[in-house]
């Protein structure tokens, strides 16, 4: 029997937005107001948690694929202590103008990667990101409900859902997470 996941986008709403640079060093990272909360919110709903992230930075050369596995291996050691540990993690590294990627977001790879990995039903799963390419990424892999972090409409790709900030994420997927019946 599958399950519905809540996948979330990295930069921007598990940790503060770098702004137009990358998080290179685990020195860097800075969990976002309350989204350990709004994580351990959906594992306690039954949900699967799903990462997934884009990694410019290591197609740049700026940073390794050692350098990001180090920072996630440290994000799920920290988050693995509040009972909210992704159950997957997906990083599409790939430079913005490789003509061979296929993973970059808004492409849905990497939603439909993780749902034949971990037995995902996208079709009651929940994405929360902060930008258009993640909105969209969901609308193209059929994952119906979306959050939107920061940016109000108008903007390009409208969510079901929209909050200025992380601080109340962790309540309004408590309200708003259809509960599971199996
Ligand atoms: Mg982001």
């Amino acid at each position: 029997m599958s399950r519905p996941a809540v996948f979330f986008d990295r930069d921007g709403v598990v940790n503060v937005s770098p702004g137009a640079g990358y998080v290179l060093r685990w020195a860097d990272f800075e969990f976002a107001p309350g989204i350990v909360e709004a994580l351990r919110v959906c594992r306690e709903a039954g949900y699967a948690l799903v990462l997934a992230t884009s990694q410019q930075g290591v197609g740049k050369g700026l940073m390794s694929q050692t350098d990001l596995d180090d920072i996630h291996a440290r994000m799920q050691e920290r988050l693995a202590a509040d009972g909210a540990a992704f159950d997957g993690l997906y990083a599409c590294t790939c430079l913005a103008s490789d003509p061979d990627c296929t993973c970059r977001k808004p492409s849905p790879e990497m939603l439909q990667r993780a749902a034949a990995d971990l037995h995902l039903d996208l079709g009651r799963s929940w994405l929360v990101g902060d930008a258009d390419r993640d909105i969209l990424m969901a609308r193209h892999a059929g994952v119906p409900h979306t959050v939107r972090i920061g940016d109000e409409p108008p903007c390009a790709a409208v969510a079901t859902h929209h909050l200025p900030d992380t601080t109340g994420l962790a309540t309004l997927l408590a309200a708003e997470l259809p509960p599971l019946t199996q």
